[in-house]
């Protein structure tokens, strides 16, 4: 049997604690805290090392699937997936623009090095001006202040007026 250690790292959130995998014939056997991690030292959360029970899950989604008439869930091919959504993306912007669709990055994907620029790639090329983000919808609770101006001190609003341009500057 091959078995080897393999250097990685955990994609649920911002540490990305440092892991070693165990990978015996292609299958994950065991994921363990990286002690010679620069950063993170060997710690890891009890989420990130539940990654092998969501790897190996039976429910663990590993091919698309569409919506059949009946409702069922039935799979589909790579190609027959990316052709139909790319089917459903352009009958909607030739409907209303491509301002009706809209791009949207949180967590994980806001701190995955590609992610970011892919979806901000992709959003141009289907030419939409939006772009949202979990900082977006935080901050944008914010913007009613800027509406009631008698219901809140000068200083206040001074606070949510900085608050709401530094929000604008990030939405595009
Ligand atoms: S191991 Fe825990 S703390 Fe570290 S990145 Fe994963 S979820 Fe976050």
């Amino acid at each position: 049997m091959s078995e080897r250690e393999v250097r990685t790292f955990c994609r649920v959130c911002e540490p990305a604690c440092g892991l070693v995998a165990t990978v015996s014939e292609g299958r994950l056997e065991k994921l363990l805290p990286d002690r010679e991690h620069p950063v993170t030292r060997g710690f890891a959360c009890n989420k990130g090392l539940a990654g092998i029970e969501i790897h190996r899950d039976p429910d663990r989604l590993d091919f698309p699937l569409r919506r059949a008439v009946d409702g069922r869930a039935e799979r589909v091919s790579w190609d027959g997936a990316i052709d139909g959504v790319a089917g459903a993306l352009r009958a909607l912007i030739a409907e209303h623009g491509p301002n009706a669709l809209a791009m949207y990055v949180g967590n994980p994907s806001a701190f995955n090095t590609l992610a970011g620029p892919a979806i901000g790639a992709f959003g141009a090329q289907l030419g939409t001006k939006r772009n949202f983000s979990s900082g977006t919808r935080a901050r944008s609770t914010r913007f009613p202040i800027l509406r009631t101006p008698t219901s809140c001190s000068s200083s206040a609003r001074t606070r949510a007026s900085r608050t709401a341009a530094s929000s604008r500057s990030r939405i595009r």
